[in-house]
C-alpha cells in the first residue's frame, strides 16, 4: 500500500462548540505523529469552526445531498460543506442507509455531486449480521461496491472505501482479523478490476466497527486495511489518539 495509514474520526450527530477543544487536541497530536494521516468528520455544525483552527488533520463532512442548491429544506450540499472547509464527505454509511432508506442509486447521485464539488470520497459498505451469518458477506459487499464505484479516472486521489460490518458499529464487537483480511482483498480485487492496478493500489480500504485502542494494533497490521473509520472512540481525544498512535507504529505493509 502507497500511503500513510489513514485515520479518521466520524463524530456522527455529537459535539457542540465545547468539543472545539477536543478537536485541538487531536490537530496538535497529529502534528506529532506525521505517519499517520489524521481526519474527523464533525457534524456539519462543526465543520467550519474545526477547518479555522486546525492546522494538520482534514476536516470532513458525514454526508451532502444530491443536489446543487434549491427547494431542499434541511439539506446541505456538497458545494456548501467543501465551501465550509470539508475536503471529503463521507457516503453510504450504514446508519444513514438505515435511518434514510438510502439506495445505491441516491449514494451514486451524491458521490457525483461530491466530486464534481471538489471533495474526495469515504464509501462506506458493510453487510448485517444475518447476511454474515448466511455466508454470503462477501458477495454482499462486492455487489454494493459494483452499485456505487465511481467511474472515474483518478480514484486513487480521490476515493477511498470503508469496510464497516454493520454488526460491529457501536457494538464493541470486531470481525476476526480472518474475515477482515480475506474481506479487504476481496475489495483490492474489485477496485484492481475497476480501476487497473496503479490507481487502484492508491485506494486505501479502512476497516470501521468498534475500532479502540486497544485493537487498533491488530486491525491496521491486517494487510491491506490501510487505516480506520472510527466512531465512538473518536469523541475523546485520548482514546481517539490511542488508534493514531498505533497506526503510526504499524510497519507499512
Ligand atoms: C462508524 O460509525 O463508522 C463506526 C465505525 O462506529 P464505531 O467505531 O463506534 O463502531
Amino acid at each position: 500500500m502507497a500511503e500513510r495509514p489513514y485515520i479518521v474520526g466520524n463524530w456522527k450527530m455529537n459535539g457542540t462548540r465545547a468539543m472545539l477543544s477536543e478537536a485541538r487536541a487531536i490537530d496538535r497530536a497529529a502534528q506529532r505523529y506525521m505517519r499517520a494521516e489524521v481526519a474527523i468528520a464533525p457534524p456539519y455544525t462543526l465543520i467550519h469552526a474545526v477547518h479555522r483552527e486546525a492546522e494538520q488533520i482534514g476536516i470532513g463532512a458525514q454526508d451532502c445531498h444530491a443536489g446543487e442548491d434549491g427547494a431542499h429544506t434541511g439539506d446541505i450540499s456538497a458545494t456548501m460543506v467543501a465551501d465550509a472547509g470539508a475536503k471529503f464527505v463521507i457516503l453510504g454509511h450504514s446508519e444513514r442507509r438505515a435511518d434514510h432508506k438510502e439506495s445505491n442509486a441516491l449514494i451514486n447521485d451524491k458521490i457525483a455531486s461530491a466530486l464534481d464539488a471538489g471533495l474526495r470520497i469515504i464509501l462506506c459498505c458493510g453487510e448485517s449480521l444475518e447476511t454474515r451469518e448466511k455466508g454470503g458477506a462477501e458477495e454482499f459487499v462486492l455487489k454494493q461496491l459494483k452499485a456505487s464505484l465511481p467511474r472515474i479516472d483518478d480514484a486513487g486521489e480521490r476515493l477511498t472505501v470503508a469496510y464497516e460490518p454493520v454488526w460491529a458499529i457501536g457494538t464493541g464487537k470486531t470481525a476476526t482479523t480472518k474475515d477482515i483480511e480475506a474481506m479487504h482483498n476481496a475489495i483490492r480485487g474489485l477496485l484492481d478490476d475497476t480501476y487497473g492496478k496503479e490507481q487502484s493500489e492508491n485506494v486505501r480500504i479502512l476497516y470501521g466497527g468498534s475500532v479502540k485502542p486497544d485493537n487498533a494494533r491488530e486491525i491496521l497490521s491486517i494487510a491491506e486495511v490501510g487505516g480506520a473509520l472510527v466512531g465512538g472512540a473518536s469523541l475523546s481525544a485520548e482514546s481517539f489518539l490511542g488508534i493514531v498512535v498505533a497506526a503510526s507504529e504499524t510497519e507499512e505493509a
